[in-house]
């Protein structure tokens, strides 16, 4: 095994009293841990705000003298003793939950292979949920103290960013992102050459670079063809996400499936489970054969091996969603495998062929489905939804016997989590509430915080909320990039005493976003009543070739900058983290309209839930598990329809009635001190209800017990 040599690349020279900023800024830890960015936010603000709260970039840049003015400051000086103690204390803690719960599996590796992984907004190598459930599912692990590995790419452009036309067409920009701004760390072999892993492409090689990312307690390893070694084309194969071209897409999924199981080997991880989230890292299974194969093993029983030690997430309930190739680019780019697994090309095919109207196509979940012992759904619906999807892969099975369960989504509490939030939990539920917060016994102390303090935290991050997008659009005016109907349309009339209700996600059609524009009229009269004003916050991306998608966006867009919307329908632009922070910590009711049975889980609902934040939605997803009749409200019912317009008529009169005669007389109803009690009765049921099942905490116990330790004990399916 070659020895790996790390190395932070960058050095910032800092003052000697201050330099654990240095280690902090290449190890998220900070990232969950408000205590971590106050230390870089309070030398320079404007600044930490200015390049993104990016901690490497805010130490390369920031001014000597603020440095200084920090050391100077004996309060400053305690914080930063304290904070790096606390991250020290965290990274070298023994008594971990798995450490306590499982001491004989310390030295068992889990591996986790994910396209994208959405930490921060820093570090832009993620899309939109699959990337922020694989990041917060790290950022668990590593809370947990689970021997999970992870690997993925870094993309150098990352993924888009938006901007509308005044005409509400969307533009896509994208910007190179300069490596010496990112937290990674160089892995080198013992000549000090970069750490590189070779995959083989149609009469080619192409190398990627092995990088790593410290998320706690937890390695995250990123691929990066972007080397001298490599031609121009193959350079770019890292370049973005989600690119339409099956060539490069196809490469992309070589280079993480089989890439990705030859650098963990380069880095002598040996892992007892390998979990896919999503099919796109499915080649590591063929991976895995052919080295089984190649060392003397039969085909048979390479497949038993394999088969036992994966798992397998799905993540689509559309089978046009699946990703998938046509037959000429398996033949194309596996021509070579399927003779080294002593296979026919038809043999090597049928781990993933499925049969499609235009034809038969090499199906990535069906390959993942096929040499994975076990398999899950994200949500109770979805799973009854992929077991009727994949039951023609076990023809001789009744629907409910086709062996794909369910672990319903979760969210990293801490990451979402408002930080004044979190002092009330410490305040009135337990001090050491972090430590047990997927305990449902220590939510039902959420009844005892007082209403007042309750209300003035929310009050507070509604406030925050409207300051952010009135800074925002006023910087795009001053620079001359908006309109004065852009102005407005970004949030310029928003106020902080308004119900405002926050719609923020992927614009794909299923998603329905103008589903409450369908009785335009009516939806101006419930937001502009003066005594009881409603605004609405949209937010979201379209994939850039959803055609469909982007006109749902300029259909939005040109509502919102309807005079007679009073500008109090906004849209803000360039949906991320950092806005999907502020929006699902400061709106009062979270909406989500997908046409059931769509939403796969749906997560965004979870993050504003744990915020105090009331969900509205269809009971689709997590949030069919979630309603209990108090802690929220319904869109429409568990109705299934036949006729998609029928269904859209039906929930969108759901969406006024509910609106105009439950949601916003609730939130207007005051008390003599001008608290909303039965709206806060509703918070706190929320809170106790949702905020323990739906943690991330939860979920990854769940994959534990169900998924994990039985690949471990390499148990077998009953099939
Ligand atoms: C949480 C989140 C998502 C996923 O939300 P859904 O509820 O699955 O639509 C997407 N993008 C960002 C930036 C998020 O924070």
């Amino acid at each position: 095994m070659t020895k790996i040599i790390r190395e932070y690349p960058n050095s910032f020279n800092l003052p000697k009293r201050i330099e654990g900023l240095g280690r902090m800024a290449h190890n998220l830890w900070w990232v969950w841990n408000p205590n971590g960015q106050r230390l870089f936010n309070y030398i320079d603000p404007l600044l930490w705000n200015a390049i993104n709260h990016n901690p490497v970039a805010f130490l390369r840049r920031v001014d000597r003298t603020r440095l200084n003015a920090a050391l100077n400051q004996p309060k400053y000086l305690e914080q930063y003793d304290k904070t790096i103690l606390e991250m020290e204390a965290y990274l070298s803690k023994k008594d971990t939950w798995f450490s306590t719960t499982y001491p004989k599996l310390k030295d068992k590796q889990i591996a986790y292979f994910s396209f994208e992984f959405g930490l921060h907004e820093s570090l832009p190598v993620y899309a939109g949920g699959l990337g922020i459930l694989s990041g917060d599912h790290l950022k668990e692990a590593s809370d947990l103290g689970m021997p999970l590995t992870a690997v993925g790419f870094v993309y150098n452009q990352g993924y888009f960013v938006q901007h509308l036309t005044e005409d509400g067409w969307q533009e896509t920009r994208s910007a190179l992102i300069d490596y010496n701004e990112l937290p990674l760390i160089s892995l080198m072999d013992e000549n000090r050459q970069p750490l590189m892993i070779t995959v083989e492409l149609p009469s080619r090689q192409v190398v990627a670079r092995v990088w790593e990312l410290e998320v706690g307690r937890i390695h995250l390893y990123l691929l990066d063809t972007n080397v001298d070694q490599n031609s121009q084309v193959d350079r770019q194969l890292t370049e973005r996400l989600y690119s339409s071209d099956p060539e490069v897409r196809i490469s992309q999924e070589i280079l993480v499936g089989i890439g990705g199981v030859r650098a963990l080997a380069l880095l002598g991880i040996t892992p007892s489970v390998w979990h896919m989230n999503e099919g796109h890292s499915a080649f590591l299974a063929v991976e895995r054969l052919r080295e089984l194969v190649k060392s003397g093993a039969t085909l048979n029983t390479a497949i038993e091996k394999v088969r036992v030690s994966d798992i397998f997430t799905t993540h689509t309930p559309v089978p046009a969603g699946n990703d998938q190739f046509p037959l000429w680019l398996i033949d194309k780019y596996f021509g070579q495998v399927w003779s080294e697994l002593g296979l026919t090309r038809d043999q090597f095919i049928d781990f993933g062929r499925q049969a499609q109207p235009w034809g038969e196509t090499f199906v990535m979940p069906v390959l993942a489905l096929k040499l994975s012992e076990r398999a899950n759904a994200v949500s109770e619906l979805h799973g009854t939804v992929s077991r009727k999807m994949w039951n023609f892969l076990w023809p001789d099975r009744k629907v409910e016997n086709v062996p794909i369960g369910y672990v319903t989504n979760g969210v990293h509490t801490n990451t979402w989590l408002a930080r004044r939030m979190g002092v009330l939990f410490s305040k009135y539920l337990a001090e050491d509430w972090i430590e047990r917060l997927d305990d449902p016994d220590l939510w039902e102390k959420a009844v005892n915080i007082p209403d007042v303090d309750l209300w003035e935290v929310r009050r507070h991050m509604k406030n925050k909320l409207v300051n952010f997008a009135n800074e925002r659009t006023r910087v795009q005016w001053r620079n001359g990039t908006l309109t004065a109907s852009q102005v407005v349309a970004g949030g310029a009339f928003l106020e902080p005493y308004s119900l405002t209700i926050g719609f923020a996600r992927r614009f794909a059609t299923y998603k329905r976003a103008n589903l409450m524009f369908r009785d335009f009229d009516r939806l101006m009269r419930l937001i502009n009543n003066p005594h009881m004003p409603v605004q609405i916050i949209f937010a979201g991306k379209a994939h850039p070739a959803d055609e469909p998608g982007k006109l749902l966006i300029q259909q939005i867009y040109r509502a919102v900058k309807e005079a007679r919307s009073g500008g109090r329908l906004i849209f803000l632009e360039d949906y991320d983290i950092n806005l999907a922070r502020y929006l699902v910590q400061g709106v009062d009711v979270w909406m989500n309209t997908p046409r059931r049975p769509n939403e796969a889980s749906g997560t965004s609902g979870m993050k504003a839930a744990l915020n105090g934040g009331l969900n509205f939605s269809i009971l689709d997803g997590w949030w069919r598990e979630g309603y209990n009749g108090k802690n929220g409200w319904s869109i429409g019912t568990e109705t299934e329809y036949a006729n998609p317009e029928e269904q859209d008529m039906a929930d969108a009169q759901s969406i006024y009635e509910t609106l105009e005669k439950q949601i916003i007389p609730l939130f207007y109803e005051r008390n003599h001190e001008k608290t909303p009690v039965e709206w806060l009765k509703m918070v706190k049921e929320n809170l106790r209800t949702l905020t323990p099942q739906f943690s991330l905490r939860r979920m990854l116990k769940e994959y534990m017990t169900d998924y994990y330790l039985p690949a471990i004990e390499s148990k077998k399916e009953d099939r």
